[in-house]
């Protein structure tokens, strides 16, 4: 079975992508399952840029197909923010709690429609060297004023997706999937990941 390692750590993140491609005979591993130590730093000005740097820094380390992922929220209101800065948004790195709080103190006393948001997720999948597929999801949603619900993670209390009339913490990781940025991204690169192992 081939190996395809995730270049990331986040358990949330590896959980939904294990889950949407568990029809491919494919053995999915995040770093710390195949072993490997790497402190990449994100540095770029955009998703894409991001991920295509941890997908090359992992490629290079272990010629593996490799599939990488970087995401965040951005906010209109806030210009975007906090975009590429999402993990990191209160200071410290990962701190959802801390990221949530920030999150809401800067849009206190907005009206709903000013509290439009979408999620993106880019994605690098390097099968070979030659072979780099770049593909970026989308989903928009409202930043409620209370977060609401115990499942996903980062922001995922206080996405409000008005079609379902639920946040992104109160539905299933398959139904997240589904309509998610990176549903969305993984599902275009589903069809070409097919042609590759078949
Ligand atoms: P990354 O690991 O650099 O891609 O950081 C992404 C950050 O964006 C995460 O730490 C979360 O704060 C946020 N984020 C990305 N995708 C999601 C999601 O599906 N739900 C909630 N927060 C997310």
């Amino acid at each position: 079975m081939k190996k395809l390692i995730v270049a990331s750590n986040n358990q949330g993140k590896i959980k939904e992508i294990k889950e949407i491609l568990k029809d491919f005979d494919l053995e999915v591993v995040s770093l710390k399952e195949a072993n490997i130590e790497a402190n990449i730093v994100e540095d770029g000005n955009t998703f894409i840029e991001n991920a295509y740097k941890k997908a090359y820094e992992i490629y290079k380390l272990t010629g593996e197909m490799v599939l990488s992922d970087d995401s965040g929220l951005m906010v209109d209101a806030l210009n975007g923010a906090p975009g590429v800065f999402s993990a990191r948004f209160a200071g410290e790195h990962g701190n959802d709690k801390k990221n949530n709080e920030k999150l809401l103190k800067l849009l206190e006393g907005k009206k709903e429609e000013n509290r439009t948001a979408k999620f993106v997720a880019a994605m690098v999948l390097i099968i070979n060297k030659d072979k780099i597929l770049k593909v970026q999801g989308e989903c928009n949603g409202y930043i409620i004023e209370e977060g609401k619900g115990h499942d996903g993670f980062g922001y995922d209390p206080l996405f409000y997706i008005p079609k379902l009339n639920k946040t992104f913490a109160e539905i299933s990781s398959a139904e997240k999937n589904s309509i998610s940025h990176r549903g969305r991204a993984l599902s275009k690169l589903k069809d070409k990941l097919k042609e590759e192992l078949s």
